[in-house]
């Protein structure tokens, strides 16, 4: 029995080590050309996750590049008001520590035979377990699995439901090496999350272990097509920043400070969603994992539930090398529940942060009472 993932994101080479650590055999089809082919973003806070780390025999490892000091956390009002810092303790366990994406999706590449992965594929369609790729190559299977991200291709072979916009926009912007370049703001910052929460919009700074501090300004409420609309020369940074600090009218000089001292990479990003406990008929041959499966709002939970998906995929199928769609029909009752419930709590979040007077409301559900 031949098991196609396609996509190398964490979800998909979960899967592929549990499969591995279970002697069974697959192959990652990916589209891009190469692993450093594409920046893979910020940090990520890995807590339910680990367990698929554990899974697939490495959570040592992991334990190794997570950054602890990363669960650190300030919460301000635009005005400045400190509302909540907590700083980690040095013997505290790593419930929820950062890691940096690139050095996770590393971890689980080095941990694969040579050739698991093939870089450059790009999946175009599937029939009848021919799946054709977009460079004309075609290859064969008995289970295909989507782990191809929001965009997926394979969705469509099992539901017609796409993602949507949640009028969320993000800006994501960065100050390189700030240690040494802007030594108060690295102060300011602190070694993990910075969170400033104002009514329609937030800013999120956070360190990253190479000593960037990325920081995503996120416009709530605001319509699909906004990039065009909202001013933001993306082609001109120097004049992007300047517009970015004229949209954060009253707020406290500090947090305009830390945009001023942004280098020129500028990103957008609009922020789409599938519908909160998505579900399709089990189909034998196919299934989905990750954003994929279940795209939620970034509010720390998608690459939970990827690499979770992944690792359970992995476990049921080695359970049953025989009767893969039993195996998929399993792994697909399991994870409908839980990543509803995950992407449930992810939309309350979204829907907090997009309320007035976010920060307080923030403050009582981190200090409840
Ligand atoms: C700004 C931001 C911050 C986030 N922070 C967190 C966080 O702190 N904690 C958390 O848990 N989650 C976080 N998330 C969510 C998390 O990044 C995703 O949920 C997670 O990466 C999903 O993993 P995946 O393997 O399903 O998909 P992806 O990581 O998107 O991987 C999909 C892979 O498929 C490949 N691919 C796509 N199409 C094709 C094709 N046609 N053929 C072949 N290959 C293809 C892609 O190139 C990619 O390598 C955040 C998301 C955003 C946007």
């Amino acid at each position: 029995m031949t098991i196609a993932i396609v996509g190398a994101g964490l979800g998909g080479l979960a899967l592929a080590r549990v499969l591995h650590v279970n002697g069974m055999d697959c192959v990652v089809y990916e589209r891009e050309s190469a692993r450093g082919a594409r920046g893979q973003g910020g940090m990520l806070d890995i807590h339910s996750g680990q367990r698929a780390l554990r899974e697939a025999g490495l959570i040592d490892r992991f334990h190794a590049i997570a950054r602890g000091e990363g669960q650190d956390m300030r919460l301000l009002e635009p005005d400045g008001t400190l509302l909540l810092q907590e700083d980690t303790p040095e013997d505290a366990p790593l419930e929820r520590p950062e890691v940096d994406r690139a050095d996770l999706r590393d971890l689980l590449l080095d941990s694969l035979p040579e050739g698991t992965v093939r870089w450059g594929r790009a999946f175009e369609s599937a029939r009848d377990g021919l799946l054709r790729f977009a460079d004309g190559g075609t290859a064969t299977c008995d289970l295909l699995v989507g782990a191809d991200g929001a965009w997926s291709r394979v969705r469509p072979l099992l539901t017609d439901a796409r993602p949507v916009h949640i009028g969320q926009n993000i800006v994501e912007v960065g100050i390189p090496d700030i240690d040494r370049t802007h030594p108060g703001l690295a102060a300011m910052v602190g070694r993990g999350n910075y969170w400033v929460l104002g009514d329609g919009l937030s800013l999120a700074a956070q360190r990253n272990g190479d000593g960037r501090v990325r920081i995503g300004l996120s416009f709530y409420n605001t319509p699909e097509d906004w990039f065009a609309t909202s001013g933001i020369p993306f082609g001109d940074p120097p004049a992007a920043r300047a517009r970015l600090i004229d949209l954060l009218p009253g707020w406290d000089p500090r947090f305009t400070a830390l945009i001023a001292a942004c280098d020129d990479t500028v990103i957008p990003r609009a922020i789409t969603t599938l519908p909160v406990g998505l579900t399709w008929p089990s189909t034998p041959g196919v299934t989905l994992l990750g954003d994929a499966a279940h795209l939620m709002p970034p509010v720390g939970e998608g690459a939970n539930m990827a690499l979770l998906d992944g690792a359970l995929l992995g476990l049921a199928l080695a359970a049953r090398p025989e009767d893969f769609p039993t195996a998929v029909e399993e792994y697909e009752r399991e994870m409908f529940e839980r990543t509803a419930a995950a992407a449930r709590m992810s939309a309350d979040m979204h829907e907090l942060l997009t309320s007035p007077d976010a920060a307080r409301k923030m403050l009582a559900f981190f200090r409840p009472g």
